[in-house]
């Protein structure tokens, strides 16, 4: 790598947009690419199916910075552009629309592609919700709806729900498992979130799925469901979870596995090949196994601590990924990962809405839910970082100091 180096990043979302700035941040003098295959500039995707569904902000509030700011910090932003394959042995990128992008470092940042319902028509009230483009579509098509069905009770699904019931929407949900949100919250969690959303008025039903799709003049109008019920719906959202982006990966022989791109305690795929968000099932230091997480958030922390290590020295990624949901007036923190556990403690009271869970093995904590409680989940950051094992009955009493546990830890 010469004094100068190109940086080339593929993806222009949260992660793409952080690896970028933070190179800046950290002084870094060689040129910056950051690629995008969409038509805008770097946004807040997590406003999609919520302040921006509801109509509650611009379009211009989702950019996450304005314009110019790019050409002043000297990044050069190339949109519309689709990068189609990667080729290691000269180290160059190649665009659908012709042309070559040499790399020094490279950065693969490219997210996911929603799944779609194999046997869903494609019509023009049936959508799937990532870009800013298929928010705007959903932002619009909700507004003139009455009836409004999400497929799939995940974070997509549920989000939308709850903004469509805001709009004062009706709201049929499917969900083929027995819970929402099961996989992600587990048993406990998916009970709790299945009485939120009844209790504000979702008609949610679980273990059904889609069998027929009635549909007129390219719309769909109505769906058969598996327990054989008929509904009229005026639109259709499928949020039945994503596939990771990783062609470009498979392109340079990287090693995949765990869904995603296999990277090391740094973030980094092969010599100069760094993944991060979506994509990137990272070696992680506290935890010692691979996680790979699909939350934005910990797209755009990895993207500032690969800006770190291409600035300076790799250096192992050690955050602790984190993320929120907020649907209605709750509002979700989980920090961790809860995959191996052998113990749950409650802390505070489920019934009100407002209480946090922590999920232990051998007495060390994992992860945190909190609902209502992001104090709860702040204070525990260090206490998972260093692993420190906390009397279970410290944690369960809502009284008990968890700011000064955390201090003296
Ligand atoms: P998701 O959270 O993975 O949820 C997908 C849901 O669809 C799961 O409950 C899944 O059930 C269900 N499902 C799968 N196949 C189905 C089928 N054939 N019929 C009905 N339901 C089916 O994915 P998502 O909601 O589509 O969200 C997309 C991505 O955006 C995810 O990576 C998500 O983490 C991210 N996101 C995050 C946030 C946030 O952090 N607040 C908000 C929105 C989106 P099983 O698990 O049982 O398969």
């Amino acid at each position: 790598v010469t004094a100068k180096p190109t940086v080339v990043v593929v993806g222009a979302g949260a992660g793409g947009d952080a690896v970028a700035w933070g190179l800046r941040k950290q002084g870094f003098q060689g040129s910056i690419l950051l690629i995008g295959a969409e038509s805008e500039r770097p946004y807040n995707r997590p406003y999609l199916s919520k302040q921006l569904l509801r109509q509650e902000i611009t379009t211009e509030k989702t950019f996450l910075r304005p314009a110019q700011e790019y050409e002043r910090r000297n990044i050069q932003l190339l949109l519309n552009r689709r990068v189609v394959r990667a080729h290691g042995s000269d180290r160059q990128l190649e665009l659908q629309s012709g042309g070559r992008i040499p790399w020094d470092v490279l950065v693969l940042a490219t997210g996911s592609e929603p799944r779609w319902l194999p046997d869903a028509p494609r019509r023009a009230n049936v959508f799937t919700l990532r870009s800013l483009h298929d928010g705007l579509a959903l932002q619009t098509a909700v507004a003139g709806a009455g009836r409004v069905m999400v497929v799939g009770a995940g974070f997509i699904g549920m989000e939308v729900a709850a903004s469509a019931r805001q709009l004062g929407k009706e709201v049929l949900a499917v969900e083929v498992a027995p819970i929402p949100m099961g996989r992600a919250l587990g048993e406990e969690m998916g009970q709790i979130y299945a009485r939120l959303h009844r209790s504000r008025g979702v008609d949610l039903r679980t273990g059904v799925s889609v069998s027929r799709w009635i549909e007129s003049d390219d719309r769909v109008r109505a769906v058969e469901l598996s327990d054989g019920t008929r509904e009229e719906v005026d639109l259709i959202l499928i949020g039945i979870g994503v596939s990771p982006r990783v062609a470009l990966a498979e392109d340079l022989g990287l090693s995949l596995g765990e869904g995603g791109v296999r990277v090391d305690e740094a973030l980094r795929a092969a010599p100069d090949v760094f993944c991060i968000g979506d994509i990137a099932a990272h070696q992680h230091p506290v935890y010692g196994r691979p996680l790979r997480v699909e939350h934005w958030q910990v797209a755009q922390r990895q993207g500032t601590g690969v800006a770190t290590s291409v600035a300076g020295q790799p250096e192992p990624y050690r955050e602790i990924p984190w993320f929120w949901s907020d649907q209605y007036d709750v509002n979700l923190q989980y920090l961790g990962n809860s995959r191996d556990f052998d113990e749950t403690i409650t802390r505070g009271n489920t019934e009100a809405e407002k209480f946090s869970i922590f999920y232990r093995k051998d007495g060390v904590i994992q992860a945190v839910l909190s609902i209502n409680d992001a104090r709860t989940g702040r204070f525990s950051r260090d206490l998972i970082s260093r692993r420190t094992v906390v009397d279970g009955r410290i944690l369960a009493d809502p009284d008990s100091d968890l700011k000064g546990l955390a201090a003296s830890a």
